[in-house]
Formats: structure tokens, C-alpha cells, sequence
């Protein structure tokens, strides 16, 4: 119980920086980078987050100190490969942007 209490602004602080990983960095870089179309990049960005729907695979769905990287389908080493290779298409650099920052915030989520 103590542990817990001792714990609870660690997790905290764990879940802002993930959240603002996933919400407030795209934003910056939208806007950064893509600065006349930063709307749509923001978009694919959050639609993104839609990779996460490989999470309803596993059992439990969610499991506090899990790593994603490598323990769902989507979350993949050989899904990551797949979305660097998006970066050399037009059609598919954004969106393979947006995915590989995903499982970047995923992957520093491992070792916090
Ligand atoms: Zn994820």
C-alpha cells in the first residue's frame, strides 16, 4: 500500500508524458514541418493511433508495465520495417512519419 502511494506520482507523470508524446508532439511537428497543410498532418497523425487496435489481440488488453514494441502484431519489428518503407513513397511519407513516431513514444514508454 505504501509502495503504491510512493509509486502514484511516478505513474503520473509516466502517463503525461505519454499522452503529450502522443497528442502535443505531433501537433508541434505538424506544425514544424508541414506548417500550411499542419490540419491534415495532425490528423493522419491521431488516426495513426489506430495501430493500437492490434492491443484488442492480446490478453489482458492493457497491462501497465508491458512493452508494446514487439508484443503486438502492429507493434512489430517487421511492422516498423514496413513503415520505413513508407517514408519513400509520397503518397505514404506522412502517415509512415506519424507510425514510426508512434512506436518511437511506445518504445521510450518501455523504459520509463
Ligand atoms: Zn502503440
Amino acid at each position: 500500500m505504501m509502495l503504491l502511494f510512493l509509486l502514484k506520482p511516478f505513474l503520473m507523470t509516466k502517463f503525461i508524458i505519454h499522452y503529450s508524446l502522443h497528442f502535443l508532439a505531433p501537433l508541434l511537428i505538424a506544425y514544424w514541418f508541414f506548417n500550411k497543410n499542419w490540419k491534415t498532418v495532425y490528423l493522419v497523425f491521431l488516426f495513426s493511433m489506430l495501430v493500437d487496435v492490434d492491443h484488442f489481440l492480446a490478453n489482458p488488453i492493457f497491462e501497465e508495465n508491458r512493452c508494446s514494441i514487439n508484443f503486438h502484431p502492429l507493434h512489430s519489428y517487421i511492422a516498423c520495417g514496413v513503415y520505413f518503407l513508407g517514408l519513400f513513397f509520397k503518397k505514404t511519407r506522412v502517415i509512415a512519419i506519424a507510425l514510426l513516431f508512434h512506436m518511437l513514444t511506445d518504445f521510450i514508454d518501455c523504459y520509463l
